[in-house]
């Protein structure tokens, strides 16, 4: 597919959903915050999204749900986010382009040999891999995924995982993991951004490739995901720490807890053991996100998140909020030796069980 957008000014896109120059110039100044680079670089990003339309990108969707597309393009409302990744030069993306079958096979070798080494490969899903591969087949060449994978990240210029699935192998990798499904990097000996999340925020999807575009890489943590958005755990900027602090529980869904919005801990939240930005940025154009809405996080942008944060809805290990000294778990998921927010957290439930006692 080519951009269908690419005749068009950024500025008449917006133009048309209602958005002006100031409001483009406002939300610059926004992502140059959250990207932590300060509103000095607002101009810088307002330039990068102007000649985004420049740097060709793929798409490729392997084993998943499409929920990481949906995230980006399926608002009631576009927001500049969407519609910025609308403006880009998609050249391939089986979602939103009209080609099929033969002609979408044509499409993605043309771009792949056309922009060979300049483009960037956004990459949604899981890939079956080795003898299993023949899981996904796709297109009227009947290749595998990994086929098709493998091609397109030897050429790309830079990789971007979107999503869990793709980063780490999501639900398809866990346990028995039936089709040996794999992160991308897994098939690949280039570096790959991985932008977790089921799905990833469009902040998160869309700032990391203006990261990209402005500076050609960005700092990474263990996981290879972006430190500008999965620095912090979700416990640390979370509305219901204060609860967290005193003890305040919600003890089972719907209890008095519940409705004064205490802290979810014990109906299982793993936001001390989960690094993402959702409690600043939130989704569905800021408006709520899944703690705000009473449940727990299930740690969705930590690697093999489906076997290791369950149950979803009890505290992890032996199921007491007493475990965070001894807890393997987040030794595993990259919390490692106790930060001293870690060492607050354990001083914070020593507190918690102590006033238990009391009662
Ligand atoms: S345990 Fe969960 S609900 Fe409680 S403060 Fe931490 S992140 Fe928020
Ligand atoms: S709150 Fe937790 S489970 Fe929910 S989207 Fe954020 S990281 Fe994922």
């Amino acid at each position: 597919m080519q951009n269908l957008n690419a005749k068009k000014d950024l500025m008449q896109i917006l133009n048309e959903h209602g958005f002006s120059r100031r409001d483009f110039l406002k939300w610059s100044s926004g992502m140059a915050t959250m990207l932590g680079l300060g509103v000095t670089f607002a101009p810088n990003i307002a330039n990068a999204v102007e000649n985004a339309s420049n740097t060709p990108v793929i798409w490729l969707h392997m084993a998943e749900c499409t929920g990481c597309s949906e995230s980006l393009l399926r608002s009631d409302a576009p927001t500049i986010d969407s519609l910025i990744f609308d403006y880009l030069n998609i050249e391939y993306h089986e979602t939103v382009m009209a080609a099929s079958g033969h002609q979408a096979d044509e499409n993605l070798e043309n771009a792949i040999k056309k922009h060979a080494g300049k483009y960037v490969l956004l990459v949604e899903g899981a890939v079956p891999a080795g003898s299993s591969s023949f899981y996904l087949t796709l297109g009227s060449k009947g290749h595998t995924g990994e086929e098709i994978a493998k091609k397109a990240c030897e050429n790309a210029e830079a990789i971007l995982a979107i999503g869990t699935c793709s980063s780490f192998g999501g639900i398809q990798a866990a346990a028995p993991n039936p089709t040996n499904a794999v992160p991308i990097s897994k098939i690949t000996n280039k570096s790959v951004i991985n932008v977790p999340g089921c799905p990833p925020s469009e902040k998160n999807i869309v700032g990391s490739v203006l990261q990209l575009l402005l500076f050609g890489s960005m700092a990474l943590d263990n996981f290879n995901r972006p430190k500008w958005a999965y620095e912090h755990r979700i416990h640390d900027y979370c509305e219901r720490r204060g609860h967290f602090d005193a003890g305040e529980f919600v003890e089972s869904f719907g209890d008095e807890g519940a409705k004064k919005g205490y802290c979810l801990y014990k109906v299982g939240c793993k936001g001390p053991y989960t690094f993402n930005n959702c409690a600043k940025h939130r989704f569905n154009q800021h408006t709520n996100w899944p703690i705000g809405a009473g449940h727990g996080c299930i740690g969705c942008s930590e690697p093999d998140f489906w076997d290791s944060m369950q149950a979803f809805e009890e505290p992890l290990k032996n199921k007491s909020f007493r475990t965070f000294f001894n807890d393997a778990t987040s030794d595993k998921i990259g919390i490692g030796v106790l930060t001293l927010t870690g060492v607050a957290i354990a001083a914070h439930a020593t507190i918690s069980t102590i006033k238990k006692d009391k009662e």
